[in-house]
């Protein structure tokens, strides 16, 4: 792969949006939206898309990366510009595919603004809703399509849109589509494609089936990464609180009750956790929803909008879901549950501390989740900052925690609620009393008489104990 470290050639410091010479129609939109300064990778990749080559770019969701395909991208196809009412004036020119709804919902939304001063129409095609409520809009014509590639060969197989004369393709978010098993999907849809085109690769990481995907569709594309491409945001503070699995739900209250962050979003590994976890906070009088694939469309796009005006303080996330959010100034992020791929939690942290603000990356992590942890070092090569969380909820050894280790082990959700919480009395007594830990079989003295009726509450609770005496 030929390539050009478009690094050495801009210095983004110095760039303007009226040097990378945008059409007037457009640094009108820009200006209006409150841009004045092109993100490197925008001073990068516009001058790359708009002579006309291949691109594979190196970003993740937060530097600008949109504007930096979308701004080209409308700049070509302005030519083609039509005040035309007849849908055959509007041929679907641009393809912009994106692994999730959310980020094809955000990027169409960019799309819009960039091009509100144009005579270029945009759309956003997506799986989860009616596919006919997004046929008459298709019928009048679009010129930048953005679609996730599920839906986009639903209407391709119902004759819904044609693919004809597309001459730009972006891939947003290309490492992501591959892990979501886009690939045969999106082979399909390339072979759709006419031959003639420009193509641009945005991924955040650089991974082997990344290269070879963009062997496979890039034509001697300039390569241009702006980060590298595993690291975390340096204006990120990074800490690990070390804290049991029973005691997780009680630090993350304590962070969010002394916390000043107006907007937080909590991420799980599992709609299961995030959902009850949700359902916990809310119970707890904290401003809280979740947000997850089992979800319908409505339903998180409500979530969404909620959190974003501010409605919503929390927002419980799986890293599906919170993939593409777009969502200005978020302070804080916790992870709740450490993921398993090292490369979901720079993902997960890229989403705080965007365009140079400051953002804190908060981590929950098990003993469990530990081996986690060095992983996730390994990668971004430094150490994060521990601590020994100090809740203490005496975990209640209760018939309920053997039944969460069971679910842990066979891998299910690992946050049940925590009963202890301190919130409300229970109305038994036993409830409210301290915790009594139950012996162990291996603790009751061998030589206690057979026969000794002494009483062993928690074991009675327990289900009974098998004694050694009887
Ligand atoms: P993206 O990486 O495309 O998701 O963009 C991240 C955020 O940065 C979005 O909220 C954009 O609206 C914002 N943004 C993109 N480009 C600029 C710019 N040149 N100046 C200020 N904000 C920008």
């Amino acid at each position: 792969m030929m390539t050009v470290n478009a690094e050495h050639e801009v210095n983004p410091e110095q760039t303007s949006f009226e040097s990378l010479e945008l059409a007037p129609e457009i640094l009108k939109a820009l200006s209006e939206f409150g841009y004045t300064t092109p993100t490197p990778i925008q001073a990068q990749a516009i001058p790359v898309v708009l002579a006309g080559r291949d691109l594979m770019a190196g970003a993740q969701t937060g530097t600008g990366k949109t504007a930096a395909f979308a701004l080209p991208l409308l700049q070509k196809l302005l030519p083609l510009a039509s005040s035309s009412a007849s849908p055959a004036r509007h041929p679907i020119r641009a393809l912009i595919l994106t692994p999730t709804r959310e980020l094809a919902i955000q990027v169409e939304e960019s799309v819009k603004v960039y091009a509100k001063h144009t005579n270029l129409r945009s759309l956003v095609v997506f799986g989860g809703v009616d596919i006919k409520t997004q046929t008459p809009s298709l019928m009048r014509g679009v010129e930048i399509l953005v679609a996730t590639p599920g839906r986009l060969l639903d209407h391709v197989e119902q004759r819904t849109l044609q693919l004809g004369q597309v001459q730009m393709l972006v891939l947003d978010e290309a490492d992501r589509m591959l892990d979501m098993g886009f690939m045969p999907d999106l082979k399909r849809i390339l072979a759709l494609l006419p031959k003639q085109r420009q193509n641009l690769m945005f991924s955040a990481t650089f991974s082997n089936e990344i290269k070879k995907l963009s062997e496979a569709f890039l034509n001697n594309p300039a390569l241009i990464e702006v980060a590298r491409s595993n690291a975390t945001a340096e204006n990120v503070t990074q800490k690990i609180y070390l804290v049991s699995q029973e005691n997780k739900h009680a630090q993350l209250a304590e962070i969010l009750r002394g916390s000043d962050a107006t907007q937080v979003i909590v991420f799980t590994k599992t709609k299961l956790t995030a959902s009850r976890l949700a359902r916990q906070l809310q119970r707890e009088g904290l401003l809280a929803d979740a947000i997850h694939g089992d979800k319908s469309q409505k339903e998180r796009m409500e979530a969404l909008e909620a959190f974003k005006q501010g409605k919503i303080a929390v927002l419980i996330a799986t890293d599906v879901a919170a993939r593409g959010l777009d969502i200005d100034q978020l302070p804080m992020v916790i992870n709740y549950e450490i993921p398993s791929a090292p490369e979901d939690y720079v993902h997960r942290i890229g989403r705080t501390g965007r365009a140079g603000a400051s953002g804190t990356a908060i981590s929950l992590v098990s003993p469990e989740e530990e081996k986690y942890i060095k992983e996730i070092e390994k990668l971004i090569k430094r150490e994060i900052d521990k601590e020994q969380s100090s809740v203490s909820i005496a975990p209640r050894q209760s018939r309920d925690s053997s039944h969460r280790e069971k679910r842990q082990d066979r891998g299910e959700s690992m946050s049940q609620p925590v009963r202890s919480l301190p919130k409300s009395k229970s109305n038994d007594p036993w409830f409210d009393k301290p915790y009594e830990p139950a012996q162990s079989i291996s603790a009751i003295p061998a030589n206690r008489p057979a026969g000794n009726k002494s009483k062993t509450p928690v074991a009675a609770l327990l289900g009974g104990l098998r004694r050694q005496d009887s």
